[in-house]
């Protein structure tokens, strides 16, 4: 045995882990990532999301089979995993989303807080801001919870004292982690500022390249991992492949059969013709109004078009997202491969019916006079997704507080496979955070 643990997948959750488990001199670890890439050599642009063609031909991208419909859902592939492709929305969950956790709110704060620091996450300043964004937060303030965490959003301690960190009812203004100028903006993942500071560790290896194609076994002890050719050996598994990946690992080494559930956040879009276009770059999703019932209302920056290739020209949009509770799918194995099933959610326009008859009635409203072409406004049919699938092994009940799962020894898993049900914003952050939640308090 060479190496005490062995992390697959440098994604969100990976990266911070390794950083986290190698800072103890005697514990050897070892990070395998399937795709390229090298801490610092993510593509950076916060403008611009790479999960287009190219992207996919150069290897930063991998599709997942989505069943029925033929289509695939794209994750991140490579050093900084998904994060590196992301929109770079960087919000925590609400303070009382953590209520079925074990940890303390305490530890969850002062974790969000180590990587907020180190990924440079900020608001979005006003002067990002286009005006419709501005028209949106005026109009939602008052609205959704009768107060606005605007104010409060362009500090590190609102005006109230309130800590802005923390999203809530009310408007948000987006969290990002980002660095960003009047000319631009890049992205900064957990690769290039959590684990690129600490690859001169005698005790961490970092390899790209290396996709584990199995988990070895001795009953239920995990031993260590197939990586083409080679079997490595180690003291503990942790797979941080993401919920797809770990899925496919897990299903494929016969410690999960059948079928997985997972949550996803599904999205209705409002789409609208701007009397003016914005100006590029803007932020992709610079505000969001969170409902008491769930909802996030996300009020994008422009046009896909604008941060992805490929994608049609259609013009901006509003999105009216399930967060809370999330509609569920699920991830199956043929023996070969996996496929991702989000959920055929039939009933999702007529839930979130009320919030789109709002964002319809707000784009037809005074605020937005002048700002948009009334006669544009349009639901679009289709029912989209966040990209988010999450929760297929959810903590306290397939895995422990650690990542433990039930019924193996010496494996755990830590991404977004654990996160139980209830958060209201997406998951980038929160991933992130309990990875270093994890991490730090490993023995
Ligand atoms: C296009 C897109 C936009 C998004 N935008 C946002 C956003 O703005 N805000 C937000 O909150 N969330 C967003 N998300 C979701 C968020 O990025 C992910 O939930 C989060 O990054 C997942 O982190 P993770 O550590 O679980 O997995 P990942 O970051 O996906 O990391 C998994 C890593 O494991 C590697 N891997 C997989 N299988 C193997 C294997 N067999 N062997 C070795 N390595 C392997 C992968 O290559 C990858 O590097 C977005 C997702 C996508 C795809």
């Amino acid at each position: 045995m060479v190496h005490d643990v062995v992390i697959v997948g440098a994604g969100s959750a990976g990266c911070v882990l390794a950083e986290r488990l190698s800072r103890h001199p005697d514990r050897s670890v070892l990070l395998l990532e399937r795709g390229p890439g090298w801490p610092g050599t993510e593509v950076t642009d916060l403008y611009h999301l790479p999960v287009g063609a190219d992207a996919a031909r150069l290897g930063r991208t991998v599709g997942y089979p989505v069943r029925p419909d033929g289509s695939t859902v794209v994750r991140g592939n490579g050093i900084g995993g998904s994060a590196a492709v992301n929109g770079a929305y960087f919000l925590r969950w609400h303070r009382d989303d953590f209520r079925s956790w074990e940890h303390t709110l305490a530890d969850i704060d002062a974790a969000y807080r180590d990587v907020e620091s180190a990924m440079s996450v900020s608001a979005f300043r006003d002067d990002e801001l286009t005006d419709t964004t501005h028209a949106f937060e005026q109009w939602f303030g008052p609205v959704a919870g009768g107060r606005s965490s605007v104010d409060a959003g362009r500090g590190p301690a609102g005006r109230e004292g309130i800590d802005s960190r923390w999203p809530r009812v009310g408007v948000n203004r987006v969290r990002s982690n980002s660095i960003r100028d009047a000319c631009g903006g890049r992205r900064v993942t957990s690769a290039e500022a959590i684990l690129r500071p600490a690859l001169d560790r005698s005790n961490l290896t970092v390899r790209i390249g290396a996709e584990v194609t199995a988990l070895e076994r001795s009953g239920d002890r995990v031993t260590g991992v197939r990586c083409g050719a080679e079997v490595i050996g180690c003291g503990e598994v942790v797979l941080c492949a993401g919920t797809l990946g770990t899925a496919s690992l897990l299903f494929g080494s016969g410690f999960a059969a059948g079928s997985l559930r997972i949550d996803e956040h599904r999205e209705i879009l409002v789409h609208y013709q701007p009397t003016t276009p914005a100006e590029c770059p803007v932020p992709l999703l610079p505000s969001v109004a969170h409902t008491e019932s769930g909802v996030e209302i996300r009020c994008y920056g422009g046009d896909f078009a604008d941060y992805i290739d490929g994608v049609p020209r259609v013009g901006p949009a509003m999105g009216v997202a399930a967060m809370s509770p999330a509609t569920s799918g699920e991830l199956r194995w043929d023996g070969i491969g996996l496929t991702v099933d989000l959920g055929a959610a039939p009933d999702l326009p007529a839930r979130l019916g009320p919030e789109l008859d709002q964002v319809r009635d707000m784009l037809h409203s005074a605020a937005f006079r002048g700002l948009v072409v009334p006669s544009s406004v349009r639901v679009d049919p289709v029912v989209r997704t966040s990209q988010h699938a999450f929760g297929s092994l959810p903590m306290g009940e397939r895995t422990d507080r650690f990542g433990v799962v039930e019924g193996a020894r010496g494996l755990r898993v830590v991404d977004g496979s654990i996160l139980p049900v209830g958060g209201r914003s997406g998951p980038h952050a929160t991933i992130t955070m309990l990875a270093g939640l994890i991490g730090a308090s490993a023995r």
